[in-house]
This record gives C-alpha cells, sequence and structure tokens, in this order.
C-alpha cells in the first residue's frame, strides 16, 4: 500500500511514534487492567498524568511560573467568548486585528460581550498580501481591555512572525495553528489560547495560557463557570469532567516534542519543510502564491495552479498516491497543504516531487 501522507488542516495528523503507544495502551493503560477512555478524572493515576503533562509543556514552551497552563473544553471559538467574558472589566471595548477569517470570526463573536474595534492590517503590496508590521497597526489608546490577534490565519496561509513587545497592553493570541511550531517569549503575551488538532493533539480540548494577575480581574459579566478562568484555575482545569482522551494523548504529543530535540528542531525541521514547499512554488508560474514572503504561514501552505481549471484534477491525482486532504478551505478555494509538526520532510519531498510531475504533464 502507498504510504499516507494527511495534509488536512485539523483535525491533523498525529506523530506516528504517539499514535503507536496509545494503540499499545489503549486496553490496558500503566497495568491498571483498564483502557484510560474508563478511568476516572478522579484517580491518581490520571491526575499524576495531568500533571505531569503541564510540567513538560511549561518546559518546552518555556512558560514561566508567573503563567498558568490551563485546559478546557469548547476549542478555540469557545475562547472567542471567554476571552471577552473573562477580560472585560471596567472598560467594554477590545481592540481585534483582523488579518484574515479566524480573527474576524474572533472579532465578531467578541461583540455579543463587548465593542470590539476591528482594525485591519491587511494591504496588496505588489499583488501580495501583506500584514503591516505591529508598530505601524492603529490601536486605541489605552481605552480598550486588550488587544486580539491571530499569529496564523489557518484558511489563508497568513502568518505574522514578528512577536507584538508592547508594553502595558495585554495582547491575547489564538495560536491554535502554529503553537508548538517553534519558540516563542511566553512573556510577550497576557493569554495564548489554542484548540488542540494541530500541534497538540486531538480535538476536545483546548490550551490556555494566561498570566496569573488577570486571573484576579473583577469583571463585569460572570462568564460560565467551563469557561471560567479563575475557576478553572482552582480546580486544575478539572471543574467538570477534562476529555481525558485527548489530554492523555496531547501529552504523549508533549513527550515525543521533548524527546525529538524541543521546539529548536521541531522549528529547524518546519522550516526546511516549508522552504522547500514555496520555493517549488516560486520557482515556476505554473503555481501561485499570492503572500508576501515575510507573512507566509510555515503551517498551512496555500497555493494555486494559475489555471485553475486544473485544481479538481491535482487533488484526483495526488490523493491517488497518497497524498490527502489538499483541497483548501471552501471559503477560498484552491490548495492547501497544511505540514505540522507531525507531517515529515518525507511527506513534503513528495509532495514536490507530485507538483513538478504534474506541472510536466499539464503546463
Ligand atoms: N482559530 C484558528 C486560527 C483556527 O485555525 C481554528 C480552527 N481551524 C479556530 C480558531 C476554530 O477552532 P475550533 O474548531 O477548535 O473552535
Amino acid at each position: 500500500m502507498n504510504q499516507i501522507y494527511n495534509f488536512s488542516a485539523g483535525p491533523a495528523m498525529l506523530p506516528k511514534e504517539v499514535m503507536l503507544i496509545a494503540q499499545k495502551e489503549f486496553l490496558n493503560w500503566k497495568n491498571l487492567g483498564v483502557s484510560i477512555l474508563e478511568m476516572s478524572h478522579r484517580s491518581e493515576e490520571f491526575f499524576n498524568m495531568t500533571k505531569k503533562s503541564i510540567k513538560i509543556l511549561r518546559k518546552i514552551l518555556n512558560v514561566p511560573h508567573s503563567y498558568e497552563i490551563l485546559f478546557c473544553h469548547g476549542g478555540a471559538r469557545g475562547q472567542f467568548s471567554a476571552i471577552p467574558l473573562n477580560l472585560i472589566d471596567k472598560v467594554t471595548k477590545a481592540d481585534y486585528i483582523n488579518t484574515g477569517f479566524w480573527s474576524l470570526a474572533a472579532a465578531i463573536e467578541s461583540k455579543k460581550y463587548c465593542n470590539p474595534n476591528i482594525i485591519n492590517v491587511k494591504k496588496i503590496i505588489n499583488n501580495k498580501v501583506s500584514i503591516l508590521p505591529i508598530k505601524d497597526w492603529l490601536l486605541s489608546n489605552n481605552t480598550v481591555s486588550y488587544i486580539h490577534y491571530c499569529p496564523n490565519e489557518t484558511i489563508e496561509g497568513i502568518a505574522i512572525h514578528e512577536e507584538p513587545t508592547f508594553t502595558n497592553k495585554i495582547v491575547v493570541g489564538d495560536f491554535s495553528s502554529t503553537i508548538l511550531s517553534r519558540k516563542i517569549n511566553i512573556e510577550n503575551y497576557s493569554v495564548i489560547y489554542a484548540g488542540a488538532q494541530k500541534n497538540i493533539g486531538p480535538s476536545g480540548i483546548t490550551l490556555i495560557i494566561i498570566k496569573k494577575n488577570l486571573l484576579k480581574i473583577s469583571n463585569i459579566i460572570k462568564p460560565p463557570s467551563i469557561l471560567d478562568y479563575n475557576l478553572l484555575s482552582k480546580s486544575n482545569s478539572m471543574f467538570n469532567t477534562p476529555s481525558t482522551f485527548s489530554w492523555y494523548l496531547s501529552f504523549l504529543v508533549f513527550q515525543w516534542i521533548q524527546q525529538n530535540g524541543g521546539l529548536s528542531h521541531i522549528e529547524q525541521e518546519n522550516e526546511k519543510k516549508s522552504k522547500l514547499l514555496y520555493d517549488t512554488i516560486d520557482n515556476t508560474d505554473f503555481y501561485i502564491n499570492n503572500i508576501s514572503y515575510k507573512n507566509r504561514s510555515k503551517m498551512n501552505v496555500v497555493f494555486n495552479i494559475f489555471n485553475t481549471s486544473l485544481h479538481k484534477i491535482f487533488l484526483k491525482e495526488s490523493h491517488k498516491i497518497g497524498l490527502h486532504s489538499l483541497k483548501g478551505h471552501n471559503f477560498i478555494g484552491g490548495i492547501r497543504a497544511s505540514i505540522y509538526n507531525a507531517m515529515p520532510l518525507k511527506g513534503v519531498k513528495k509532495l514536490v516531487n507530485f507538483m513538478l510531475k504534474f506541472e510536466k504533464k499539464y503546463g
């Protein structure tokens, strides 16, 4: 059988090694005679696993002890509500940076709870989409509760690689499709959140990293308990039953990152994979990527074929040889190769080989 490479944007492929451990332990976890799926989240063994997972994550992401690491339900979209519900205090305004589908969706959802000031930072320069440098963002003065932005727009393949370095501003980042893909300086953020189903683990669990002093905010709206950061913190992220299997698998992924050279190594690999793919696109007029070099995502490589009528054939033929889920999001169409941490360089090489042959055949 052909080796399958899965380029899905999420739920995305998981490291093979992780899947094999989960398979081996599935029926009898830690020799307890039961599956982890059947264990109480209040059992000592499960609790110890959660503690260990947080310890490893803190280490690989270099999260200072002045930050809390929380897990909850509801995915990243749940956080679109949780952020204003937890962070709006006396000021009911917030700055939302608009770079694409997901950052705009967060802003729209926030309208239920606050007055978002939606700031467009996308420009077309030389026919390429470009994001203004952070220093040029027209933020409100100190009249907002927080600034929200998305460093990696999963659908359009647009990324902001520079980090915000504001002083005295509460910066919130939707890191759903870029978390754990490279080193970041946590101290540049007040809250980071991410749905798990790309670089963390399976769907069903959401990561929140929050500055501890923000847990003391006296917010004017009381968040639902399951989204209340303060309550989540006091209950070790177990106010209600967590998604136990997703948490366990995420733990295995954190271990996998740690055992594979940590984020330095992961970052280098991601650099190689994305460079190979973008170089292939740039070396021809057959494929097009319309994002400025500095804002190209290293996780979601989005491109079109100049003759768009070939998209369907490209997807059909690539699938036939084991290159799966390359269809662009319905919102914009085209092709999207999501190359998260678990995608090996070998998978990208196979895709590039296919692209070159496809161009020869139809170009
Ligand atoms: N933000 C970003 C950047 C995403 O990529 C996604 C999902 N692809 C979401 C938010 C929504 O995530 P969820 O489905 O976990 O709510």
